[in-house]
């Protein structure tokens, strides 16, 4: 039995989450045939959706049918990434499967927040995860992190190259990496995209599913510098739930639309504060985030109330998804991950498609 075959067979079950064929999503991870028994690892977009047991109901009834030999079937199912299409084209970070911009028109509505939780919860969903820190207003994800290491250097092929710190499983380089504590730096445009384009080509990053990249505020240099590097596989944009965000995160909106980058989805933080009785306190209006991805026709991933304990685990240097995976917060986390890895398995498909066409 080749891998060809299983594929074959493997096609005639549907991934229920996604409703594609699921050859199309380079989903098989292993195949391991040893006399009549057959080991198969299985990528899907959600290896915990409640459908996975009648998928493998199906696909071993299948394999019995047309292989009555195979007497014992184990299948596992893991999570399944697809890879960005452009992005296999580009030769920097070529083995950097998916790169995310996580951006916000304003500073302070839990850009990096949101981007150390969700590097954390895609890591928990199976994903290797990496983050760029390119805000240089305020580069905060090694204090997010509690990361007091700085990267390596090593010398490879004659050329000095940087080892990223990796904490909690996730890798990190950070402008603040290039900073003395405490210490300000005014960056000016051209210094500061030359660090990004640094942290691209001179750092080992080796095999990413995702790269997050968590970017200033605004629509600036760095924004255009990223855009014009490396094809993004998307952008996810940060709001908090009142107009005067909103405005500037449609303006982000534009701005990646401008330079072709789409935006996956957007996220509203600081949705609504819990009261003690259970009713929510809409301190910054209500229904905001969701005005917008109708407005623009893309999907709201989620909303994140304001928690104490957000910002407390921030400060304490370990993010809430990971020092507190029980609590309300880490499940719309990982609820947002799972239909961002839907997204993009959707997307890099797509333009796989696409990009068959034309090669045709
Ligand atoms: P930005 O990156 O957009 O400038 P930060 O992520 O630095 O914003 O967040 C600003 C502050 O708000 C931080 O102190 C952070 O801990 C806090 N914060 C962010 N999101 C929440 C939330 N949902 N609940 C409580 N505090 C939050």
């Amino acid at each position: 039995m080749t891998e060809i075959e299983i594929k074959e067979l493997l096609s005639k079950a549907q991934d229920p989450d996604l409703s594609l064929d699921l050859r199309s999503l380079d989903f098989i991870k292993s195949v391991t045939l040893n006399g009549n028994r057959l080991k198969l690892d299985l990528g899907l977009n959600n290896p915990n959706n409640p459908h996975t047991e009648d998928l493998k109901r199906e696909i071993i009834a299948e394999v019995k049918k047309q292989y009555p030999d195979i007497s014992d079937i184990e299948i596992s199912f893991s999570q399944g990434i697809t890879s960005h299409v452009e992005r296999k084209k580009s030769n920097i970070m070529p083995q950097v499967k998916n790169t995310i911009a996580v951006a916000s028109g304003k500073g302070g509505v839990g850009k990096s927040t949101v981007t150390v939780n969700l590097a954390i919860s895609l890591m928990n969903a199976g994903a290797r995860v990496g983050i760029i820190d390119a805000d240089i207003y305020g580069p905060s994800i090694p204090l997010m992190m509690g990361i007091e290491a700085r990267p390596a250097v090593q010398v490879i092929n004659g050329k000095n190259k940087l080892i990223p710190v990796i904490q909690y499983g996730i890798k990190v380089m950070s402008i603040g990496f290039l900073m003395e504590k405490g210490q300000a730096i005014v960056w000016r445009g051209p210094m500061a995209s030359s660090a990004l384009k640094q942290f691209m080509s001179e750092v080992v990053w080796e095999e990413l599913d995702f790269l997050l990249f968590d970017m200033p505020p605004g629509t600036g240099d760095i924004q255009l510098t990223l855009s014009q590097t490396l094809p993004l596989t998307g952008a996810v944009v940060v709001t908090t739930p009142q107009e005067i965000s909103l405005a500037d995160a449609r303006k982000g909106y534009l701005m990646f639309e401008k330079v072709n980058v789409p935006t996956l989805g957007f996220i509203e933080n600081m949705s609504y504060f819990l009261l003690k009785d259970g009713t929510k306190e809409y301190i910054f209006g209500e229904g905001g985030g969701k005005k917008l991805s109708d407005e623009f026709n893309t999907e709201l991933f989620g909303e994140i109330p304001i928690v104490t304990d957000i910002r407390k685990c921030s400060d304490d240097g370990m993010p809430i998804t990971l020092s507190k995976p029980d609590a309300e917060v880490a499940k719309i986390y990982s609820e947002i991950s799972r239909k961002l890895i839907n997204k993009v398995n959707l997307r890099n498909v797509e333009s796989k498609s696409e990009e068959l066409t034309i090669d045709i």
